[in-house]
């Protein structure tokens, strides 16, 4: 059996309750090294055999799993963040069930919503942006054209970039091309809830500058919208002038 866990956003003890428990019942882990907190392999039992992905191919990882279940063995695939957002997850749940291998998900907390908890924000505000749009820029992973963040920016919604702090001259210029106000609050957290966390607010027009004063070049999101300003509408859920399922409105 294989349990793909999510590690959440960086602080140990972010993972899940059922996340840190199938961690400590696993008789073999396989973590992603490089965004993974190494503290989350204190969870382990003593003896659990730990390979680290950052150093394999997904050849490698389901070779390891396909000889753990040869031996009867229980494998955790340990994940950053939730596992459904550019986990690399869809090929290794396909490579199991070619192999007829079962495996379950077990949720994490993202690094976008980390990084909302970093900076007290709020992504959907009444009047402001009731959508949240995660997207990236391309890299050496190929972006489909109609999603190119040009076309993306023309929502005005919040949007939440992973993957591309290495390109922000880039980014914000395709931000700004796509129709956001170059004074439009924007904000770079780095390593959310990790120990050594940066959380740096800008404008959309000072993102490259802000990465570079302030030495960040990976592991962060960057943050663009509305949200991140002063100005909202209330909320009709908790207005005294409205009813609800729950609640009577009061005259
Ligand atoms: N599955 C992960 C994302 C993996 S992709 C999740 O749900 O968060 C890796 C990218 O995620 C990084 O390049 C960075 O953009 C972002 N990332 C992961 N952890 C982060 C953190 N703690 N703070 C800021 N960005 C993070």
């Amino acid at each position: 059996m294989v349990h793909f866990v999510g590690a959440g956003s960086g602080a140990a003890d972010l993972i899940t309750m059922r996340g840190a428990r199938l961690l400590g019942e696993a008789d073999v882990i396989i973590y992603a090294g490089s965004l993974v907190n190494p503290e989350l392999l204190d969870y382990a039992r003593e003896g659990a055999e730990l390979h680290d992905s950052a150093r394999l191919t997904l050849e490698e990882v389901v070779d390891i799993i396909r000889d753990a279940e040869a031996r009867g063995k229980t494998t955790v695939r340990l994940h950053t963040g939730d596992p459904s957002v550019y986990g690399a997850v869809r090929e290794q749940f396909d490579a199991l069930d070619r192999l007829g291998v079962e495996y379950d998900v077990c949720p994490g907390v993202s690094s976008f919503c980390g990084a909302a908890a970093s900076l007290k924000a709020e992504y959907t505000l009444p009047d402001v942006s009731q959508t949240v749009i995660i997207s990236r820029m391309e890299g050496r992973t190929p972006v489909p054209e109609r999603e190119k963040i040009r076309a993306l920016a023309a929502h005005q919604s919040t949007m939440v970039l992973f993957l591309s702090a290495g390109l922000l001259e880039g980014l914000q210029r395709e931000l700004m091309a796509g129709g956001y106000a170059p004074d439009t609050p924007a904000a770079i957290v780095y390593k959310a809830t990790w120990p050594d966390e940066k959380v740096l607010r800008c404008r959309v027009s000072e993102l490259a500058e802000t990465a570079r004063a302030n030495g960040v070049s990976k592991t962060a999101l960057i943050l663009v919208g509305a949200f991140l300003g002063d100005h909202y509408e209330r909320s009709k859920l908790y207005d005294p002038a409205f009813s609800t399922g729950f609640r009577e409105a009061k005259p």
